[in-house]
């Protein structure tokens, strides 16, 4: 078997070009605002801010950044936040992770208000994607995740899903989905023992642990449906979790990287923001759809 590609590029230009067709359709006066804070000087985070506003411009979101030195003190930090969430005309806001060192990240999250924590990092909107509650705030990468899977045509329901990673902001949330779209889920992790005899059971594998290449062909259900969420560098060069070559040969579909969920984190991360600015923008009106979710059904999407 040769895996067919699951081509994250383009789903995420059709996501971003679907919506921007809705946000210039809007009859809105205002425009929805993303607010990024980003601290300090990493390199990395400085680059991926700079494509989210760039890909925010290009679909008609605002997007503010916020830039504060590595030595902002957590309570001055919180306080920022604080304005964020009074200011009527910021829809979104996302904290660049990571943070300095003295910072805690969790308190920080904490702070965004739950219906403009558009990452979703918030434990409430954790708790409610837990609760399986649809006005969760869903975050990024998992949602892209789902959506990619939603693209293979395969029934989720019943199907065993294998988790490779347990953190808060790809292996737990990615979890949560699956498990609410009826997988079977098991969650691995670094003190998983016989990880390859638990990833051979699975249809579905989501490899989001960060080591490079660790997800062999021999690990791999003829058939199954492989994402690979990992970004690594390996000599200058990008890859992901899973040895894509050798795994190609026996899974039905297979996410490449770069170019396969690392898209749809920015483009959902934009849904994200344009449905936060719809729901505040109709909060209290009586009949205003909260579900939140794309293709709910509701005549609101
Ligand atoms: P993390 O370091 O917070 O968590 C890694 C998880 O993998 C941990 O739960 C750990 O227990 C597990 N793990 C580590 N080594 C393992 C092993 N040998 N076997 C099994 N489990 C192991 O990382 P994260 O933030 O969840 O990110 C995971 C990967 O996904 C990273 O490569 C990151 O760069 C990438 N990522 C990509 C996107 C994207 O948009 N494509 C978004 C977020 C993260």
């Amino acid at each position: 078997m040769t895996a067919q590609i699951i081509d994250g590029k383009q789903t995420a230009a059709k996501v971003r070009e679907d919506l921007a067709r809705r946000i210039a359709a809007d009859d809105s006066e205002e425009m929805p605002v993303l607010a990024v804070v980003l601290v300090g000087e990493n390199e990395a985070s400085r680059i991926y801010v700079r494509n989210k506003k760039k890909a925010a411009a290009e679909v008609g979101i605002g997007c503010e950044v916020l830039e504060f030195s590595d030595s902002i003190g957590e309570h001055a930090l919180l306080e920022a936040i604080g304005e964020l969430n009074d200011n009527p005309h910021v829809n979104g806001i996302i904290v660049q992770l990571p943070l300095p060192e003295h910072i805690n990240p969790l308190r920080v999250l904490s702070n965004i208000r739950p219906e403009k924590d558009v990452d979703g990092f918030n434990p409430y909107n954790a708790g409610l994607l837990a609760c399986r509650e649809p006005d969760a705030v869903v975050s990024a990468t998992p949602r892209g995740i789902l959506k990619l899977l939603e693209t293979t045509g395969i029934e989720l329901a019943g199907k065993h899903a294998v988790v490779i990673g347990r953190s808060n902001i790809v292996g737990r949330p990615a979890a949560m989905l699956l498990l609410n779209r009826d997988c079977t889920v098991s969650i691995t992790h670094s003190k998983t023992e016989n990880l390859p005899a638990i990833v051979r059971q699975a249809d579905i594998v989501i490899a989001a642990c960060g080591q490079a290449g660790l997800v062999k062909k021999e690990w791999i259900k003829e058939g199954a449906a492989v994402i690979d969420v990992g970004i690594n560098r390996v000599n200058g060069k990008l890859c992901g979790d899973v040895d894509f070559e050798g795994v190609s040969e026996k899974a039905a579909f297979i996410t490449p990287v770069p170019g396969g969920v690392g898209p749809m984190t920015v483009a959902m991360l934009l849904e994200n923001t344009y449905e936060a600015f719809r729901k505040q923008r109709f909060a209290g009106q009586a009949h205003e759809c909260r579900c939140g979710s794309h293709g709910c059904g509701c005549s609101h999407h």
